[in-house]
């Protein structure tokens, strides 16, 4: 009897492997997930990601494993189009190796997360007789939009006016997420972004980085058509709720934080005082937007901290660096949880990516948002208009934002009415969200499902 369930015991067990795009804000999300599942019993969860990221990872981190995709060029292209393809290259190459290396007969491989913007990924997961689970590190809403205005599929075609679609707010041209609209930059990207909603009809499951009460109405409306399952916010337990200490650690960094700094400094400061500066990993201002952003944060007389890419600190105008050190900060990469879970931080001023919106919202943060491209226009409408927590800076004519809208945008938050207002729907969401994740909610009950499917 026992030989038999020994036998029984190893047949049950299985090993997850999980494929971002080797893009910050896919891979932190994307982590945190493979934390999650590991933490909830499942027997091996491994994150497969390329040798430039990996090398400087030990191979276990925490309750997951690292594995690397091996490389021969010294780091992949750094253009986001020949980056893309460059992966899907490698992954081809080297997945069958990889499963075929992880697997063994206590641990067989039996499914692959894959970035939903990797549409090529269920095909080669099916060849390999593993199951298939897209995971979209963008809100319900883009699948929504992109599902109705695809132009290889659809239905809606976008002239420039606004667009009224089934459980969304009415949407302009603003509003809408640039691929849309933006035919000529990042074809490849495009081509991807636009056609990932293949994976409603060929993934075996559908995850999103999201939460039902954040997105309701979309949610129930996706719902009868394909079975997705809301599974975040996935950030650490920790930042939720401070008892879970065991549960702290985010994602993968690819740049290296200056944690003690930021952290020694925002001590200092008094409570809801500080401007909290950031967008993400990619976007890049122009010298002009810079300048107008830099005066913008002195004009407001707050404390702020502003993260600049060590490759975009040459924009910055002289005259403000002799200013910055009175009320600023400013340093290449923070702990972005850490600081916006800090009591001194009272606004993030923000590009809105999809991460940080939901870190924000998440750690009850109001926010200024000033969107750049991809899905952040529309991250910004809901930020502003349908959750109330933030509100957006309007562009002049010249494409610019100029200081004194910053300054007066910033100031709404941290001093006038309306900062209370939305300082109170933060805290809002920020309970919602805990709710999702804790024991029995949403998110958490969708996960349950899917590893007892598994
Ligand atoms: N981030 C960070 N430190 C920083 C700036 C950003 O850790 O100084 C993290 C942030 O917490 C988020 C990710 O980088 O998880 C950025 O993702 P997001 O979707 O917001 O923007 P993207 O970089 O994709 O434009």
């Amino acid at each position: 009897v026992r030989v038999v369930q020994k036998m029984e015991e190893k047949s049950n067990k299985s090993h997850i492997l999980v494929l971002p795009i080797p893009v910050q804000g896919h891979i932190n999300p994307m982590v945190q997930f493979s934390k999650r599942l590991a933490s909830k019993g499942v027997n091996k969860v491994t994150v497969v990601t390329i040798y430039s990221i990996s090398k400087n990872m030990p191979k276990e981190s925490g309750l997951i494993n690292i594995e690397s995709i091996p490389h021969d060029d010294k780091s992949p292209p750094q253009n986001i189009d020949p980056m893309l393809e460059w992966f899907h290259l490698l992954v081809s190459k080297n997945l069958r190796k990889i499963v075929e290396k992880l697997s063994d007969s206590v641990y067989p491989v039996k499914v692959l997360v894959f970035d939903s913007v990797a549409t090529w990924a269920i095909d080669l997961a099916h060849k390999l007789g593993l199951k298939g689970a897209a995971f979209f590190t963008q809100p319900c809403c883009l699948s929504a939009i992109y599902y109705h205005m695809d132009p290889e599929t659809t239905k809606v075609s976008f002239d420039g006016s606004d667009v009224s679609l089934p459980s969304l707010p009415l949407l302009t041209k603003e509003d809408l997420p640039s691929i849309i609209y933006d035919t000529d930059l990042y074809p490849t990207l495009r081509g991807l972004v636009f056609s990932q909603n293949i994976n409603f009809k060929k993934a075996d499951w559908l995850f999103f980085n999201t939460f039902d009460a954040l997105e309701k109405e979309i949610v129930e409306w996706i719902r009868p058509r394909y079975p997705i399952k809301t599974v975040g916010p996935t950030i650490p337990s920790m930042y939720l709720d401070k008892r879970l200490m065991e549960d702290k650690e985010y994602g993968l960094s690819l740049f290296k934080p200056n944690s003690e700094i930021c952290m020694k400094w925002l001590d200092s400061k008094e409570i809801d005082s500080v401007v909290y500066v950031s967008f993400g990993s990619l976007a890049s201002l122009d010298e002009q937007q810079m300048e107008e952003l830099a005066f913008g944060l002195i004009l407001t007389k707050c404390y702020f901290l502003w993260v600049v890419r060590a490759t975009e600190e040459n924009k910055l105008p002289e005259e403000f660096m002799s200013k910055l050190f009175e009320k600023g900060l400013m340093v290449n990469w923070c702990p972005q949880l850490d600081v916006l879970a800090h009591r001194s931080v009272g606004c993030f001023f923000t590009h809105s990516g999809w991460n940080s919106t939901l870190e924000a919202l998440s750690l009850g943060v109001p926010m200024v948002t000033m969107p750049q491209w991809s899905d952040q226009p529309t991250n910004a409408k809901f930020i502003s208009d349908v959750w109330q927590t933030g509100v957006r800076v309007k562009v002049g004519e010249n494409g610019v934002v100029n200081r004194d809208e910053i300054a007066s945008s910033i100031r709404e938050v941290m001093e006038e009415e309306k900062g209370t207002m939305l300082k109170e729907n933060a805290m809002k969401w920020k309970n919602l969200a805990k709710e999702a994740v804790d024991e029995g909610g949403s998110s958490d009950k969708n996960i349950e499902e899917f590893l007892s499917n598994l």
